[in-house]
């Protein structure tokens, strides 16, 4: 399943002719393949402990969880929804800007349009010129 992944936790370039699998969060890369890189990715920016809802453990003869799988593709998958909001934030006002709204809390396009000029001056970096320019490319 990880492949579905590519673009969003990792990408695929090249080193001397190998496909190589390079994390987006940090310069992690591996040559082992979309598996190692979302290994990777669970084990270095994703908070298990946090995204676990409480639940019934279902486990088979040898005692083993049987649900867990299911439960990291559901972790896995809100995590890709997060991953993609961020990746809105950034595309439409680039790496500097998107980042100071991310950062500021403000990682989806629809958290941001709700607020004005006076909302968005409060965040550290952004001035009331800036601001401005960030509602105007909200509204295109
Ligand atoms: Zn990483």
């Amino acid at each position: 399943m990880s492949e579905q992944f590519e673009g969003i936790f990792y990408r695929v370039g090249m080193w001397r002719g190998m496909p190589n699998y390079k994390c987006m969060e940090c310069n992690f890369a591996t040559l082992d393949g979309a598996d190692k890189v979302i290994a990777h990715v669970r084990r270095r920016h994703f908070n298990w402990a946090e995204k676990r809802q409480p639940m019934i453990v279902v486990a088979n003869k040898r005692g083993q969880e049987v649900a867990s799988q299911e439960r990291e593709d559901a972790g896995m998958a809100a995590m890709a929804g997060e991953a993609i909001a961020r990746s809105e934030v950034i595309g439409k006002f680039g790496e500097d800007v998107g980042a100071m709204l991310i950062d500021a809390g403000l990682s989806s396009l629809s958290s941001i349009k709700p607020l004005t000029t006076d909302d968005l001056v409060k965040i550290e970096g952004i001035g009331k010129a800036r601001a401005r320019k960030i509602l105007r490319e909200m509204g295109e």
